[in-house]
């Protein structure tokens, strides 16, 4: 099974969401747990092969560029790349709902703006062309920490898109490599 063509348009829709309100990149936790429920019910990397929005996008961005690739380092391919990405992840999202639980409990303000790898603050303020007042504190520290890791992520695939192969990223994706440890087992 091949990613319909398409789906990068999800990938766009994502970011854009985010200026419309930020809250919106809630939605990306559906990309976070529907890998597992597909590998889970198939038995398969069922969304890698034909779902996942992302590698849509690295491969529409892949298929453009007009010079050669970079053969992919070894190290990503079998080395500890996969390992650091998912040590990334992992300290990532250990930040996210620590930092979360201390919004919720009043101890820290909630963060409203963006950071590139979790500790380097973007200076821009994003716009928000909805205001949606109902949401807590703590849901928009939340929405702002997971939009900088899906930023952050994405950004380092494209980046790698264009200097190796199109889907370089999927050798050393978290999701891929915990998908993997799980078929393993
Ligand atoms: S390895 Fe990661 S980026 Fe690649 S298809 Fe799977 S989930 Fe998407």
């Amino acid at each position: 099974m091949r990613n319909h063509k398409l789906l990068f348009l999800f990938t766009f829709a994502f970011f854009i969401l985010g200026f419309i309100n930020i809250h919106f990149s809630l939605l990306g936790m559906f990309c976070m747990t529907l890998p597992f429920v597909l590998l889970f019910r198939t038995k398969k990397k069922t969304w890698c092969q034909g779902y996942c929005p992302r590698a849509s996008a690295y491969t529409t961005l892949g298929k453009q560029k007009k010079w050669k690739s970079r053969n992919t380092p070894e190290y990503f391919i079998k080395g500890e790349m996969k390992w650091i990405m998912l040590t990334y992840f992992g300290v990532s999202l250990f930040f996210i709902i620590m930092t979360t639980i201390a919004v919720a409990r009043g101890i820290r303000l909630p963060m409203n703006y963006l950071r590139f790898f979790v500790v380097f603050p973007i200076p821009y303020k994003m716009p928000q062309l909805i205001t949606l007042d109902w949401f807590t504190p703590w849901l928009t520290h939340l929405s702002y920490r997971f939009y900088s890791m899906m930023m952050t992520t994405t950004v380092l695939g494209l980046l790698l898109a264009l200097i190796y192969k199109p889907r370089t990223w999927c050798t050393i994706c978290p999701i891929a490599t915990m998908s993997d440890s799980i078929l393993k087992k």
